[in-house]
């Protein structure tokens, strides 16, 4: 019986491009869904823009763009990271679309007719200035405990306070630097408190093998506490001026931006019905349509709260399983936004890296559980150019030359085949139960045992002693055989990991027409075409150019700490304790360094590694190029604090006079560029000594 699955992934926010989280969790569902296709199901994979939002209205006035210009724009990027990467959706939509307007108030109605929507008033901090309402991040003042200042207006990141935004002193608006006003508003609120919902959220996320077991105890305990931490209701209006659906019977204002995103998951496989000229309606009230979503860990809260909860009390199918992976971590250590995020993903694909290696290394890695998963670019190298390609793409180079020269491409096996097929077929169960899991380690792991199996099955039998005795060659054509039915057998095992090298292999090496589908994997080749070369192993260099470790690299392009004053020290060994010259307190005390503040950052054209920062140290402001693109996004870096070398003489440069030096770490052994900063409270132009 085939199966009806419409699976979706999170939906990125549309302030930027594609980082490599986004690309992990396209991976991991890629690999299911093109998996499950293989399997003769249907299934339609759908993507979209979560397009609104105050942040995103803010981006694009910044922009100088409205917002529907800015949104269009990342969106026009998405194709090349998703082609580049082979993630197949069926459809890519946005969450700023006619569907989703429609779908959304359609909702919002079901659930205002169940009683479940109700108006409160409550105080808010008013910019005056911006003339809107300001969310907790907008605000900026002095921690009402320790006094540090420029502290954001949940927490102090001095003290660890947590507040309300209306508790900091001399509050000020990070738009307008205007002081905000506490005003009342009404706003409308989902009752996801009401006895309805909570009853049905237990009955939901109890149902077994709807949720992971530790995302099912998360949901429970959430749904559960008491006292602060009880289920509260959810504020699902903004007032204007906001970037959103207009919410029908309350001109003015809008849906919440996490009202309307998920809803997204429904208005891109509309889009794509209308196109397909497929029934939206009868798919979705159909009891066999399986709906599945996968998702990071951060969002476990609305997937499995607000959102079955919202779908139940205004009529609509209910998730049939959430899928959580965790985050992806670089050399061990968490991403993060400000320091960039590790690994480019266009980078990957401008160097030249084969997305596949990629796809292969993170199938390696994941498994069903809620695990972060780690990006080690030498285990990288070492599965990929040991495994990969040297036990699973050897096994084809090997044998089909000798078939291909010495028997014109016929394969011949010895005595009964009836255990080749036999094995064939328990490998491919074994495997689909594997991939249905989404043990995808699993499914790696035993195919990697099966290469090596097959290469010393290969070896044992010395085909190369073979070859030149005449009256031994349907042995030796029975060994070639067997190999590449081997080969065979796990190219469509791999098929929904490696989509283009199992394509390739299906028409070029076996003469096929189409695709694999799964049951190819029982079936016995009987020809090979000639041999064409399958897939290089990673250059250590394309990895230090992802990471952007340029030995070779021109003057321009050196990050500020390598510019000529720094070049002794960097020509020393970088290890600590390792220079070997000490020097007195006078020499050091000869270096002015103060803290400045970033206050613009933009890139430099025609300079791929640079960045032109403009420095407040506080009585003055300065020019100053630091090669730190490649680990930095121009907009994370304004409005911080670092340090700078003052005194440093002025480089004229092509692109204009620097002044002054920026520091930053960066190791021979880890990549990446790291900013140094003071601790909250420190002011541009401070002495650093
Ligand atoms: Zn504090």
């Amino acid at each position: 019986m085939p199966r009806r699955l419409f699976v979706t992934t999170a939906l990125p926010y549309a302030n930027g491009p594609f980082h490599i989280g986004h690309i992990m969790e396209y991976i991991q569902a890629d690999v299911w869904v093109r998996f499950q296709r293989m399997q003769g199901h249907e299934v339609h994979f759908m993507g979209a823009d979560d397009a609104h939002g105050a942040p995103i209205m803010l981006a694009a006035e910044k922009a100088g763009k409205s917002p529907e210009a800015f949104i269009a724009e990342v969106s026009r990027g998405r194709a090349q990271y998703l082609d580049g990467f082979h993630i197949s959706f069926d459809n890519w939509h946005s969450t700023h679309s006619p569907e989703n307007s429609e779908l959304s108030r359609g909702i919002y109605a079901g659930l205002k007719a169940a009683g479940l929507v109700y108006p409160r008033r409550i105080e808010q901090l008013y910019d005056p200035v911006k003339g809107m309402f300001l969310a907790d991040r907008y605000i900026k003042g002095e921690c009402p405990n320790c006094g540090a200042q420029d502290q954001y207006g949940d927490a102090c990141e001095n003290c660890s306070t947590v507040y309300a935004a209306a508790e900091l002193k001399n509050p000020y608006s990070t738009l307008s630097g205007a002081k905000p006003e506490l005003r009342s508003a009404e706003h409308l609120f989902f009752r996801l408190s009401d006895p309805r919902c909570v009853a049905f959220l237990q009955e939901w996320i109890d149902a077994p093998g709807r949720l992971q077991p530790q995302v099912a105890n998360k949901a429970r305990e959430w749904l559960q506490a008491e006292g602060e931490r009880a289920l509260a209701d959810w504020d699902i209006s903004r007032d204007a001026p906001y970037f959103g659906i207009e919410i029908p019977d309350a001109p003015g204002k809008y849906f919440y931006v996490w009202l309307d995103a998920p809803i997204g998951y429904f208005a891109s496989f509309k889009n794509y019905c209308a196109k397909k000229g497929m029934d939206y309606q009868a798919f979705m009230t159909d009891p066999e349509t399986e709906m599945i979503h996968f998702i990071g860990k951060d969002i476990i809260y609305f997937h499995t709260l607000f959102w079955p909860a919202m779908l139940k009390f205004s009529g609509n199918k209910l998730p049939d399983s959430v899928y959580v992976h965790g985050f992806i971590t670089v050399s061990g250590e968490k991403m993060s936004k400000s320091r960039g995020t590790g690994i480019s993903p266009l980078r990957y694909l401008e160097v030249g890296m084969n997305p596949e290696w990629l796809r292969y290394y993170i199938a390696a890695k994941l498994n069903a559980n809620v695990e972060d998963v780690d990006f080690n670019p030498d285990d990288f190298l070492a599965r990929v150019n040991a495994d990969l390609v040297g036990k699973y793409v050897n096994i084809a180079r090997r044998a089909a030359h000798v078939i291909t020269k010495q028997f014109g491409g016929e394969l011949k096996y010895e005595g009964d085949t009836g255990a080749l097929v036999h094995g064939a077929r328990a490998s491919a169960l074994s495997c689909s139960e594997f991939y249905e899991a989404r043990e995808f380690g699993k499914v790696i792991r035993d195919i990697m045992s099966a290469a090596d199996r097959i290469n010393q099955a290969f070896d044992a039998r010395q085909p190369w002693l073979l070859a030149p005795d005449t009256t031994r060659r349907r042995e030796l054509q029975d060994i070639c055989s067997r190999a590449l039915h081997g080969f065979k057998l796990l190219t469509v095992l791999l098929a929904p990991v490696l989509p283009a090298l199992a394509s390739r292999v299906a028409r070029e090496l076996f003469g096929m027409d189409r695709d694999f589908v799964w049951t190819d994997a029982e079936v016995l080749p009987a020809r090979v075409l000639p041999y064409r070369h399958l897939m290089t192993r990673i250059d250590e260099k394309q990895l230090d150019r992802l990471f952007d470790i340029a030995p070779e690299a021109p003057q321009v392009a050196l990050p500020a700490s390598r510019t000529p004053a720094a070049a002794q020290a960097a020509a020393a060994p970088e290890a600590a304790g390792a220079t070997g010259t000490t020097i007195g307190i006078e020499e050091f005390a000869k270096i002015d360094l103060r803290v400045a503040r970033i206050a613009r950052a933009e890139p430099v054209e025609g300079a791929d590694k640079l960045l032109r920062l403009t420095l407040d140290l506080g009585a003055e402001s300065r020019p100053v190029f630091a090669g730190i693109k490649s680990a930095y996004q121009p907009a994370d870096l304004e409005g911080r604090l670092t340090v700078v070398v003052a005194n440093l003489a002025p480089r004229k440069m092509k692109f204009g006079l620097s002044q002054g030096m920026i520091l930053a770490a960066s190791g021979e052994n880890s990549p990446g560029i790291y900013l140094l900063s003071p601790d909250a409270g420190a002011q541009p132009g401070m002495r650093v000594k």
